[in-house]
């Protein structure tokens, strides 16, 4: 693993690509551009990153955002709970670490939504700390170079990682390097899902599975537990231009955003007028065609209808279609609908 360290650096060196947070990387904007990037590709992140940061250049910024705000700036994204834990955290921050974001890793896992690798990765990349940032790509990567046969999926095996490699960091810049190193190895070179690109990979002179000839034994890793479906019925309830919004409850999945009126079950207009408790003297009921989302353990089966009222409802939200796309923080899992709006 030692002489793995200065040929990963180096080689990082020559490939490194500029990109926003790489320009300045601070501790603020190593940790929004980190929690941003996870299960996120990075040229999606890149206009949210510059969007946030404009608007919220500190963490005393973030701390005091309102929340439909923040949702708004993260309208997109999805994984919604990580928007939510930042400004959670930059309050803790704020109220307990003067503003700065503190230097080593135990205690950046004290705050909301850091995890391992996460306060790896900050620790490293803005502080120089000897601190290994372990997901799945570096996962696989080590598990490619060792031949190890250890389960990915299990914690145990992720410690293991963490601790070999802990073993060999090095402080300062090169630590920052090389957790850089290591992802940028995994997300463009030993590749998931297909054959890895071991003639160009700074390392294939000490990886056993090039070695060996099987990289494709690696990593072993045990299945995941398939999605569970939801049907759900969707309303776009309208009256004149204006259309019905409800705010989800402030916990569970999506929780704080804004939606249609949606229903459990694929059910008749008429049935989902009455689910919704939707009042305002109906006029007429469309059927709005169907739209799928796929939430990481969840599929929404979606049906909808547009149902048009001769009066508002006092307990819905009305607004245009205008104000929902600029002011309403309504979740991609809405979008097929949110693109019927007129
Ligand atoms: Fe991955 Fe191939 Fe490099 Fe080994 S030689 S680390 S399998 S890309």
């Amino acid at each position: 693993m030692n002489e793995l360290v200065p040929l990963l650096i180096r080689w990082y060196e020559t490939v490194r690509k500029p990109l926003p947070w790489r320009e300045s990387p601070t501790p603020y904007h190593v940790w929004i551009s980190e929690i941003m990037l996870q299960q996120t590709r990075i040229e999606a992140v890149i206009p949210y990153y510059r969007r946030f940061l404009a608007e919220l250049p500190t963490v005393a910024d973030l701390a005091a955002v309102p929340d439909d705000r923040l949702m708004k700036l993260w309208e997109g994204l999805g994984y919604y709970s990580r928007a939510r834990n930042l400004k959670k955290a930059a309050q803790v921050i704020v109220s307990d670490c003067n503003g700065e974001l503190p230097g080593t890793a135990d205690e950046l896992r004290r705050l909301p939504g850091i995890g391992d690798y996460t306060a790896g990765a900050i620790a490293s990349i803005a502080f120089g700390q000897p601190e290994p940032a372990v997901d799945g790509n570096v996962l696989r990567v080590i598990s490619r170079i060792t031949a190890s046969s250890e389960d990915i999926a299990l914690e145990k095996t992720k410690t293991n990682v963490r601790e070999r490699l802990r073993a060999v960091y090095p402080v300062g810049r090169e630590a920052g390097l090389l957790t850089e190193a290591l992802m940028e190895l995994g997300e463009t070179v030993c590749l998931p899902n297909t054959a890895p690109r071991c003639l160009g990979c700074p390392v294939c002179g000490h990886c056993q599975a090039f070695a060996t000839r099987t990289t494709d034994c690696y990593p072993v890793k045990s299945g995941k537990k398939a999605r569970r479906i939801e049907e759900r019925t969707v309303l776009l309830v309208k009256c004149g231009n204006r259309y019905a919004l409800r705010k989800r409850p402030d916990a569970g999945i999506l929780a704080g955003m804004w939606e249609f009126p949606n229903a459990a079950g694929h059910l008749s207009g008429k049935e989902a007028v009455e689910k919704c408790k939707v009042s305002g003297k109906v006029a007429e009921i469309r059927p709005l065609g169907t739209a799928k989302h796929i939430f990481s353990h969840l599929e929404w089966h979606m049906i909808g209808y547009e149902v048009h009222v001769i009066a508002e409802d006092g307990t819905l939200t009305w607004a245009n279609a205008d104000e929902i796309r600029t002011d309403y923080a309504v979740p991609t899992a809405f979008r097929y609908f949110t693109g019927l709006l007129e």
